[in-house]
Protein backbone atom coordinates (compact mmCIF):
# COMPACT_ATOMS: atom_id res chain seq x y z
CA UNK A 1 0.00 0.00 0.00
CA UNK A 2 1.12 3.86 -0.98
CA UNK A 3 2.01 6.00 2.16
CA UNK A 4 -0.08 9.30 2.11
CA UNK A 5 0.70 12.07 0.26
CA UNK A 6 1.97 14.08 3.52
CA UNK A 7 2.62 16.97 1.74
CA UNK A 8 -0.51 17.19 -0.42
CA UNK A 9 -3.21 16.67 2.66
CA UNK A 10 -1.32 19.00 4.87
CA UNK A 11 -3.56 20.81 6.75
CA UNK A 12 -2.68 24.88 8.11
CA UNK A 13 -4.20 27.25 10.08
CA UNK A 14 -4.02 29.90 7.19
CA UNK A 15 -4.35 33.12 8.65
CA UNK A 16 -6.07 35.98 6.84
CA UNK A 17 -7.41 39.29 7.37
CA UNK A 18 -11.25 40.27 7.29
CA UNK A 19 -11.62 43.16 4.17
CA UNK A 20 -14.63 44.37 5.83
CA UNK A 21 -13.54 45.50 9.38
CA UNK A 22 -9.54 46.34 8.47
CA UNK A 23 -9.41 49.89 8.00
CA UNK A 24 -5.87 49.76 5.92
CA UNK A 25 -3.54 51.28 9.07
CA UNK A 26 -0.64 49.76 8.25
CA UNK A 27 -0.03 48.50 11.73
CA UNK A 28 0.47 44.50 10.87
CA UNK A 29 2.65 45.31 8.03
CA UNK A 30 4.80 47.24 10.14
CA UNK A 31 4.49 44.78 12.88
CA UNK A 32 5.50 41.44 11.00
CA UNK A 33 8.42 40.36 12.10
CA UNK A 34 8.91 38.23 8.42
CA UNK A 35 7.40 40.50 6.41
CA UNK A 36 4.34 37.88 5.63
CA UNK A 37 1.88 40.73 5.26
CA UNK A 38 1.29 42.90 2.08
CA UNK A 39 -1.03 45.12 0.41
CA UNK A 40 -2.53 46.90 -2.78
CA UNK A 41 -4.66 49.85 -2.96
CA UNK A 42 -7.57 48.08 -1.57
CA UNK A 43 -6.63 44.96 0.78
CA UNK A 44 -4.45 43.71 3.07
CA UNK A 45 -2.78 40.13 2.74
CA UNK A 46 -1.09 37.29 4.59
CA UNK A 47 1.45 34.84 2.72
CA UNK A 48 0.70 31.63 3.54
CA UNK A 49 4.42 30.52 2.67
CA UNK A 50 5.80 32.91 4.59
CA UNK A 51 3.78 33.38 8.24
CA UNK A 52 4.85 31.29 10.88
CA UNK A 53 1.87 32.16 13.22
CA UNK A 54 3.82 34.24 15.67
CA UNK A 55 0.69 36.18 16.43
CA UNK A 56 3.42 39.20 16.88
CA UNK A 57 0.62 41.25 14.42
CA UNK A 58 -2.49 40.29 16.61
CA UNK A 59 -2.52 42.44 19.63
CA UNK A 60 -1.29 45.74 17.95
CA UNK A 61 -4.45 45.60 15.40
CA UNK A 62 -6.47 48.41 16.40
CA UNK A 63 -9.75 46.78 14.84
CA UNK A 64 -9.22 42.71 15.32
CA UNK A 65 -9.64 42.48 11.33
CA UNK A 66 -5.90 40.29 11.75
CA UNK A 67 -7.07 37.67 13.96
CA UNK A 68 -8.91 35.30 11.21
CA UNK A 69 -8.18 32.02 10.91
CA UNK A 70 -9.08 29.06 8.40
CA UNK A 71 -8.32 25.21 8.63
CA UNK A 72 -7.14 24.83 5.04
CA UNK A 73 -5.04 22.18 2.90
CA UNK A 74 -1.62 23.59 2.66
CA UNK A 75 -1.38 22.61 -1.11
CA UNK A 76 -5.37 24.90 -1.50
CA UNK A 77 -4.22 27.70 0.76
CA UNK A 78 -5.65 30.77 -0.58
CA UNK A 79 -3.07 32.71 -2.56
CA UNK A 80 -2.36 36.37 -2.29
CA UNK A 81 -4.26 36.99 -5.54
CA UNK A 82 -7.35 35.56 -4.07
CA UNK A 83 -6.97 37.62 -0.91
CA UNK A 84 -6.70 41.13 -2.49
CA UNK A 85 -9.70 39.98 -4.46
CA UNK A 86 -11.80 39.33 -1.65
CA UNK A 87 -14.79 41.48 -0.24
CA UNK A 88 -14.79 39.50 2.90
CA UNK A 89 -13.55 36.44 4.02
CA UNK A 90 -14.44 33.07 2.74
CA UNK A 91 -15.93 30.57 4.91
CA UNK A 92 -14.27 27.05 6.12
CA UNK A 93 -13.95 25.01 3.07
CA UNK A 94 -14.42 21.54 3.54
CA UNK A 95 -10.67 19.42 3.67
CA UNK A 96 -9.81 17.14 1.30
CA UNK A 97 -10.20 13.36 2.61
CA UNK A 98 -7.24 12.19 4.69
CA UNK A 99 -6.37 15.66 5.36
CA UNK A 100 -7.74 16.64 8.43
CA UNK A 101 -5.56 13.75 9.73
CA UNK A 102 -2.22 15.49 9.20
CA UNK A 103 -1.52 18.91 10.49
CA UNK A 104 1.87 21.26 9.74
CA UNK A 105 2.79 24.51 10.97
CA UNK A 106 2.28 27.29 9.15
CA UNK A 107 5.18 28.71 7.75
CA UNK A 108 7.69 25.56 9.01
CA UNK A 109 6.16 23.14 7.75
CA UNK A 110 6.78 20.55 10.11
CA UNK A 111 4.34 18.03 10.47
CA UNK A 112 2.37 16.12 12.73
CA UNK A 113 0.04 13.18 12.06
CA UNK A 114 -2.65 11.60 13.57
CA UNK A 115 -5.10 14.54 14.35
CA UNK A 116 -2.52 15.76 17.00
CA UNK A 117 -1.60 18.91 15.34
CA UNK A 118 2.22 19.90 16.40
CA UNK A 119 3.07 22.73 19.10
CA UNK A 120 2.92 25.58 17.29
CA UNK A 121 -0.40 25.06 15.35
CA UNK A 122 -1.96 24.11 18.55
CA UNK A 123 -0.86 27.99 19.72
CA UNK A 124 -2.25 29.61 16.34
CA UNK A 125 -5.41 27.77 17.19
CA UNK A 126 -5.36 28.85 20.80
CA UNK A 127 -4.26 32.34 19.98
CA UNK A 128 -7.27 32.93 17.52
CA UNK A 129 -9.83 30.92 19.87
CA UNK A 130 -8.69 33.64 22.80
CA UNK A 131 -8.66 37.00 23.52
CA UNK A 132 -4.97 38.21 22.66
CA UNK A 133 -3.16 38.96 25.70
CA UNK A 134 -0.87 42.47 26.40
CA UNK A 135 2.77 42.08 25.41
CA UNK A 136 4.87 45.02 26.86
CA UNK A 137 7.73 44.20 24.76
CA UNK A 138 6.16 43.97 21.55
CA UNK A 139 3.34 46.05 21.89
CA UNK A 140 2.98 49.20 23.88
CA UNK A 141 -0.67 49.34 23.95
CA UNK A 142 -2.90 47.07 26.57
CA UNK A 143 -5.41 44.62 24.81
CA UNK A 144 -8.30 44.35 27.49
CA UNK A 145 -9.63 47.22 28.87
CA UNK A 146 -9.35 48.98 31.85
CA UNK A 147 -11.20 46.70 34.99
CA UNK A 148 -13.95 48.70 36.24
CA UNK A 149 -14.56 49.77 32.22
CA UNK A 150 -18.27 49.54 31.50
CA UNK A 151 -19.16 46.37 28.75
CA UNK A 152 -19.17 47.17 25.31
CA UNK A 153 -21.52 46.14 22.95
CA UNK A 154 -19.80 45.09 19.68
CA UNK A 155 -20.33 44.65 15.89
CA UNK A 156 -24.04 45.02 16.12
CA UNK A 157 -23.76 46.66 12.78
CA UNK A 158 -22.20 44.99 9.48
CA UNK A 159 -21.30 45.92 5.94
CA UNK A 160 -24.07 43.99 4.69
CA UNK A 161 -26.91 45.01 7.82
CA UNK A 162 -25.21 48.51 8.10
CA UNK A 163 -27.69 51.16 10.44
CA UNK A 164 -29.09 54.59 9.18
CA UNK A 165 -28.04 57.25 10.88
CA UNK A 166 -29.25 61.23 10.35
CA UNK A 167 -27.45 63.83 10.16
CA UNK A 168 -28.26 66.36 13.26
CA UNK A 169 -25.58 69.02 12.61
CA UNK A 170 -22.15 69.81 11.01
CA UNK A 171 -19.97 71.95 12.25
CA UNK A 172 -16.79 73.29 11.41
CA UNK A 173 -14.23 73.19 14.41
CA UNK A 174 -11.21 74.87 12.95
CA UNK A 175 -10.96 78.70 12.24
CA UNK A 176 -12.17 79.77 8.71
CA UNK A 177 -9.26 81.54 8.01
CA UNK A 178 -7.20 78.16 7.93
CA UNK A 179 -7.04 75.60 5.60
CA UNK A 180 -7.14 72.98 8.01
CA UNK A 181 -11.24 72.08 8.20
CA UNK A 182 -11.95 70.19 10.94
CA UNK A 183 -15.78 69.21 11.26
CA UNK A 184 -17.65 68.06 14.34
CA UNK A 185 -20.68 65.77 13.04
CA UNK A 186 -23.80 64.97 14.99
CA UNK A 187 -26.01 61.84 13.81
CA UNK A 188 -28.72 60.54 14.98
CA UNK A 189 -29.69 56.98 15.46
CA UNK A 190 -33.65 57.70 16.08
CA UNK A 191 -34.90 54.36 17.94
CA UNK A 192 -31.95 52.35 16.73
CA UNK A 193 -30.14 50.26 19.09
CA UNK A 194 -26.70 51.68 19.14
CA UNK A 195 -25.03 52.05 22.80
CA UNK A 196 -21.34 53.38 22.34
CA UNK A 197 -18.47 53.91 24.76
CA UNK A 198 -15.86 56.39 25.03
CA UNK A 199 -13.02 55.30 23.10
CA UNK A 200 -14.98 53.32 20.30
CA UNK A 201 -15.24 53.73 16.78
CA UNK A 202 -17.77 53.73 14.42
CA UNK A 203 -17.44 52.45 11.03
CA UNK A 204 -18.59 55.15 7.71
CA UNK A 205 -19.32 53.67 4.78
CA UNK A 206 -18.62 55.95 1.87
CA UNK A 207 -21.52 55.71 -0.94
CA UNK A 208 -20.64 54.81 -4.55
CA UNK A 209 -17.76 52.96 -5.77
CA UNK A 210 -13.82 53.18 -6.18
CA UNK A 211 -11.76 53.22 -9.63
CA UNK A 212 -12.25 49.23 -9.44
CA UNK A 213 -16.01 49.80 -9.45
CA UNK A 214 -16.23 47.77 -5.77
CA UNK A 215 -17.68 49.47 -3.03
CA UNK A 216 -15.47 51.89 -0.65
CA UNK A 217 -14.16 50.18 2.06
CA UNK A 218 -15.46 51.86 5.43
CA UNK A 219 -13.38 54.16 7.44
CA UNK A 220 -13.28 54.00 11.09
CA UNK A 221 -14.02 57.34 13.49
CA UNK A 222 -13.93 57.24 16.97
CA UNK A 223 -16.85 58.60 19.03
CA UNK A 224 -16.71 61.80 20.34
CA UNK A 225 -19.43 62.00 22.19
CA UNK A 226 -19.95 60.50 25.73
CA UNK A 227 -22.33 57.20 26.48
CA UNK A 228 -25.22 59.27 27.25
CA UNK A 229 -24.79 60.50 23.22
CA UNK A 230 -23.71 64.33 22.06
CA UNK A 231 -26.93 65.35 23.25
CA UNK A 232 -28.45 63.75 26.51
CA UNK A 233 -31.67 62.74 25.92
CA UNK A 234 -31.21 62.20 22.49
CA UNK A 235 -29.92 58.85 20.70
CA UNK A 236 -27.24 60.45 19.06
CA UNK A 237 -23.02 60.66 18.78
CA UNK A 238 -20.73 62.76 17.08
CA UNK A 239 -17.88 62.80 14.83
CA UNK A 240 -14.60 64.55 14.88
CA UNK A 241 -13.41 64.33 11.36
CA UNK A 242 -10.50 66.52 9.35
CA UNK A 243 -11.23 66.58 5.27
CA UNK A 244 -7.68 65.12 3.64
CA UNK A 245 -6.65 66.90 0.85
CA UNK A 246 -3.21 65.39 0.94
CA UNK A 247 -2.20 62.08 1.27
CA UNK A 248 0.93 61.18 3.69
CA UNK A 249 3.40 62.12 0.99
CA UNK A 250 1.73 65.50 0.17
CA UNK A 251 0.27 64.88 -3.15
CA UNK A 252 -2.83 66.18 -3.58
CA UNK A 253 -5.36 63.61 -2.99
CA UNK A 254 -9.77 63.74 -2.16
CA UNK A 255 -10.40 61.64 0.63
CA UNK A 256 -13.01 59.50 -0.07
CA UNK A 257 -14.63 59.13 3.65
CA UNK A 258 -13.70 62.53 5.04
CA UNK A 259 -14.83 64.90 1.86
CA UNK A 260 -18.09 62.80 2.04
CA UNK A 261 -18.78 63.39 5.60
CA UNK A 262 -17.45 66.87 5.80
CA UNK A 263 -20.36 67.78 2.78
CA UNK A 264 -22.82 66.31 4.94
CA UNK A 265 -25.54 68.71 5.60
CA UNK A 266 -28.64 68.12 7.96
CA UNK A 267 -31.06 65.69 7.35
CA UNK A 268 -28.81 63.73 5.14
CA UNK A 269 -28.12 60.11 5.95
CA UNK A 270 -24.81 57.90 6.84
CA UNK A 271 -24.62 54.34 7.06
CA UNK A 272 -22.65 53.02 9.71
CA UNK A 273 -21.29 49.38 11.21
CA UNK A 274 -20.02 48.72 14.63
CA UNK A 275 -19.47 49.38 16.84
CA UNK A 276 -16.06 48.45 17.43
CA UNK A 277 -13.44 48.61 20.24
CA UNK A 278 -13.14 46.89 23.61
CA UNK A 279 -9.94 47.96 25.25
CA UNK A 280 -9.33 51.43 24.53
CA UNK A 281 -12.28 52.22 27.04
CA UNK A 282 -12.49 54.22 30.22
CA UNK A 283 -12.43 53.37 33.81
CA UNK A 284 -15.68 54.30 35.65
CA UNK A 285 -14.16 53.53 39.45
CA UNK A 286 -14.09 56.50 42.05
CA UNK A 287 -10.37 57.90 42.07
CA UNK A 288 -9.51 56.88 39.05
CA UNK A 289 -7.34 59.24 37.31
CA UNK A 290 -6.79 59.82 33.11
CA UNK A 291 -4.00 61.13 31.69
CA UNK A 292 -4.77 61.64 27.85
CA UNK A 293 -2.29 62.76 25.31
CA UNK A 294 -3.61 63.76 21.60
CA UNK A 295 -2.63 65.46 18.25
CA UNK A 296 -5.07 66.65 16.33
CA UNK A 297 -8.38 65.11 15.88
CA UNK A 298 -6.50 62.23 18.30
CA UNK A 299 -8.83 64.40 20.13
CA UNK A 300 -12.10 62.87 19.35
CA UNK A 301 -11.63 60.08 22.38
CA UNK A 302 -10.57 62.27 24.88
CA UNK A 303 -13.43 64.85 24.26
CA UNK A 304 -15.74 62.00 24.81
CA UNK A 305 -13.87 61.09 28.31
CA UNK A 306 -13.98 64.14 28.93
CA UNK A 307 -17.61 64.90 28.40
CA UNK A 308 -18.59 62.08 30.18
CA UNK A 309 -16.69 62.66 33.65
CA UNK A 310 -18.10 66.61 33.27
CA UNK A 311 -21.50 65.88 33.43
CA UNK A 312 -20.54 63.25 36.13
CA UNK A 313 -19.83 66.14 38.07
CA UNK A 314 -22.63 68.06 37.19
CA UNK A 315 -24.58 65.52 38.23
CA UNK A 316 -22.45 64.86 41.18
CA UNK A 317 -22.65 68.98 42.57
CA UNK A 318 -26.67 68.44 42.08
CA UNK A 319 -26.75 65.77 43.83
CA UNK A 320 -24.67 67.21 46.78
CA UNK A 321 -27.27 69.99 46.48
CA UNK A 322 -30.06 68.05 47.02
CA UNK A 323 -28.58 66.57 50.05
CA UNK A 324 -27.23 69.79 51.41
CA UNK A 325 -30.91 71.37 51.20
CA UNK A 326 -32.44 68.28 52.72
CA UNK A 327 -33.93 67.38 49.54
CA UNK A 328 -33.12 63.75 49.63
CA UNK A 329 -31.43 62.07 52.89
CA UNK A 330 -27.83 60.16 52.09
CA UNK A 331 -24.63 61.60 50.80
CA UNK A 332 -23.07 63.35 48.79
CA UNK A 333 -23.14 60.71 45.94
CA UNK A 334 -19.58 60.52 44.92
CA UNK A 335 -18.79 59.08 41.99
CA UNK A 336 -16.27 60.20 39.99
CA UNK A 337 -13.37 61.97 41.66
CA UNK A 338 -9.40 60.96 40.00
CA UNK A 339 -7.38 63.65 38.40
CA UNK A 340 -8.36 64.58 34.59
CA UNK A 341 -4.88 65.44 32.61
CA UNK A 342 -4.66 66.51 29.14
CA UNK A 343 -1.75 67.30 26.47
CA UNK A 344 -3.23 68.17 23.34
CA UNK A 345 -0.63 69.02 20.00
CA UNK A 346 -2.39 71.09 17.42
CA UNK A 347 -0.33 73.95 14.46
CA UNK A 348 -1.95 76.51 15.88
CA UNK A 349 -5.25 77.26 18.50
CA UNK A 350 -7.09 78.06 15.27
CA UNK A 351 -6.08 74.68 14.30
CA UNK A 352 -7.52 72.99 17.55
CA UNK A 353 -10.65 71.06 17.69
CA UNK A 354 -12.32 72.19 20.32
CA UNK A 355 -10.26 74.96 21.30
CA UNK A 356 -12.86 77.14 22.54
CA UNK A 357 -14.81 74.52 24.71
CA UNK A 358 -11.77 73.13 26.05
CA UNK A 359 -10.64 76.36 27.28
CA UNK A 360 -13.22 76.79 29.11
CA UNK A 361 -13.32 73.85 30.94
CA UNK A 362 -12.81 74.83 34.47
CA UNK A 363 -9.38 73.64 35.42
CA UNK A 364 -10.39 71.64 38.69
CA UNK A 365 -11.96 69.43 36.21
CA UNK A 366 -9.15 69.00 34.18
CA UNK A 367 -5.33 70.15 34.46
CA UNK A 368 -5.11 70.76 30.47
CA UNK A 369 -1.57 71.48 28.57
CA UNK A 370 -1.75 72.79 24.83
CA UNK A 371 1.27 72.21 22.30
CA UNK A 372 1.36 74.82 19.13
CA UNK A 373 3.81 73.74 16.91
CA UNK A 374 3.34 76.40 13.90
CA UNK A 375 2.67 80.13 15.91
CA UNK A 376 4.43 82.48 14.08
CA UNK A 377 7.24 83.52 16.17
CA UNK A 378 7.03 80.92 18.41
CA UNK A 379 9.32 77.59 19.29
CA UNK A 380 7.85 74.83 17.91
CA UNK A 381 6.45 72.72 20.51
CA UNK A 382 5.10 69.01 20.50
CA UNK A 383 2.95 67.31 23.04
CA UNK A 384 6.27 65.26 24.23
CA UNK A 385 7.80 68.73 25.09
CA UNK A 386 5.18 69.53 27.40
CA UNK A 387 5.48 66.35 28.66
CA UNK A 388 8.67 67.06 29.84
CA UNK A 389 8.04 70.39 31.15
CA UNK A 390 5.51 68.98 33.96
CA UNK A 391 7.31 65.97 34.43
CA UNK A 392 7.14 65.52 37.79
CA UNK A 393 3.14 66.13 37.54
CA UNK A 394 3.06 63.68 34.99
CA UNK A 395 5.02 61.14 36.88
CA UNK A 396 2.95 61.79 40.12
CA UNK A 397 -0.10 60.43 38.32
CA UNK A 398 1.67 57.60 37.10
CA UNK A 399 2.70 56.19 40.54
CA UNK A 400 -0.84 56.40 41.29
CA UNK A 401 -4.08 54.90 39.90
CA UNK A 402 -4.11 56.13 36.57
CA UNK A 403 -5.23 55.81 32.63
CA UNK A 404 -3.09 56.50 30.02
CA UNK A 405 -4.12 57.23 26.94
CA UNK A 406 -2.20 58.22 23.23
CA UNK A 407 -4.36 59.39 20.10
CA UNK A 408 -3.69 60.56 17.06
CA UNK A 409 -0.51 61.05 14.95
CA UNK A 410 1.57 57.65 14.72
CA UNK A 411 4.92 59.95 14.74
CA UNK A 412 4.13 61.10 18.49
CA UNK A 413 4.01 57.36 19.86
CA UNK A 414 8.09 57.33 20.08
CA UNK A 415 8.35 60.72 21.22
CA UNK A 416 5.81 60.63 23.92
CA UNK A 417 7.25 57.46 25.44
CA UNK A 418 10.61 58.76 25.82
CA UNK A 419 9.33 61.87 27.28
CA UNK A 420 6.99 59.34 29.84
CA UNK A 421 10.03 57.63 30.10
CA UNK A 422 12.25 60.62 31.23
CA UNK A 423 9.22 62.46 34.02
CA UNK A 424 9.80 58.63 35.77
CA UNK A 425 13.49 58.61 35.69
CA UNK A 426 13.45 62.02 36.80
CA UNK A 427 10.84 60.17 39.74
CA UNK A 428 13.03 57.64 40.74
CA UNK A 429 10.72 55.53 39.11
CA UNK A 430 11.71 52.31 36.71
CA UNK A 431 9.91 53.19 33.20
CA UNK A 432 10.36 49.40 31.81
CA UNK A 433 8.16 48.39 34.95
CA UNK A 434 5.83 51.07 35.29
CA UNK A 435 5.10 50.94 31.51
CA UNK A 436 4.66 47.25 31.48
CA UNK A 437 2.12 46.75 34.35
CA UNK A 438 0.32 49.25 33.18
CA UNK A 439 0.00 47.44 29.68
CA UNK A 440 -0.82 44.17 31.74
CA UNK A 441 -3.32 45.92 33.53
CA UNK A 442 -5.44 47.42 30.71
CA UNK A 443 -4.22 51.22 31.92
CA UNK A 444 -1.84 52.07 28.73
CA UNK A 445 -3.90 52.58 25.75
CA UNK A 446 -2.86 53.85 22.25
CA UNK A 447 -4.70 54.54 19.08
CA UNK A 448 -2.27 56.00 16.67
CA UNK A 449 -2.81 56.48 12.51
P1 LIG B 1 -2.11 67.27 12.48
O1 LIG B 1 -2.93 68.48 12.39
O2 LIG B 1 -1.38 66.82 11.26
O3 LIG B 1 -1.04 67.32 13.63
C1 LIG B 1 -1.38 67.70 14.94
C2 LIG B 1 -0.14 68.15 15.63
O4 LIG B 1 0.78 67.06 15.83
C3 LIG B 1 0.64 69.20 14.84
O5 LIG B 1 1.03 70.22 15.74
C4 LIG B 1 1.83 68.43 14.33
O6 LIG B 1 2.98 69.26 14.12
C5 LIG B 1 2.07 67.51 15.49
N1 LIG B 1 3.02 66.45 15.20
C6 LIG B 1 3.50 66.04 13.99
N2 LIG B 1 4.43 65.08 14.15
C7 LIG B 1 4.55 64.88 15.48
C8 LIG B 1 5.36 64.02 16.27
N3 LIG B 1 6.23 63.18 15.73
N4 LIG B 1 5.23 64.08 17.61
C9 LIG B 1 4.34 64.92 18.18
N5 LIG B 1 3.56 65.77 17.49
C10 LIG B 1 3.65 65.74 16.15
O7 LIG B 1 -3.04 66.11 13.00
P2 LIG B 1 -4.29 65.45 12.28
O8 LIG B 1 -4.16 65.60 10.79
O9 LIG B 1 -5.52 65.95 12.93
O10 LIG B 1 -4.02 63.93 12.58
C11 LIG B 1 -4.50 63.30 13.70
C12 LIG B 1 -4.27 61.81 13.59
O11 LIG B 1 -5.21 61.22 14.49
C13 LIG B 1 -4.54 61.22 12.22
O12 LIG B 1 -3.49 60.35 11.90
C14 LIG B 1 -5.84 60.47 12.42
O13 LIG B 1 -5.93 59.33 11.58
C15 LIG B 1 -5.71 60.08 13.86
N6 LIG B 1 -6.95 59.71 14.55
C16 LIG B 1 -8.13 60.32 14.26
C17 LIG B 1 -9.28 59.88 14.91
C18 LIG B 1 -10.65 60.44 14.56
O14 LIG B 1 -11.63 59.92 15.08
N7 LIG B 1 -10.79 61.43 13.74
C19 LIG B 1 -9.21 58.89 15.88
C20 LIG B 1 -7.96 58.32 16.16
C21 LIG B 1 -6.84 58.75 15.50
P3 LIG B 1 3.60 69.65 12.70
O15 LIG B 1 2.64 69.21 11.64
O16 LIG B 1 3.73 71.14 12.76
O17 LIG B 1 4.91 68.96 12.64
Amino acid sequence: MNAPDNAALAVIKQHLIDPEVCIRCNTCEETCPVDAITHDSRNYVVNADICNACNACISPCPTGSIDHWRTVAKAQAYTLEEQLGWDELPAEKPLPAGAADIAVDAGTGAVATGGVPSASVANAAAASAEAPQANAATSPSSTTAPWSAAHPYLHLYSLKKPVTATVAGNFRLTSANVDNDVRHIVLDLGTQFMPLLEGQSVGVLPPGVDANGKPHYLRMYSVASPRTGEREGYNNLSLTVKRVTHDHDGRATVGVASNFLCDLKKGDTVQLTGPFGASFLMPNHPGSNLLMVCTGTGSAPMRAMTEHRRRLKEAERAVAGDVARGVVKGDSGRVTGGKLMLFFGARTPEELPYFGPLTKLPPELMDTTLAFSRVPGQPRAYVQDRIRERARDVAELLRGDTFVYLCGLKGMETGVLEALQEACSLAGLHWPAVHQRMVEEGRFHVETY
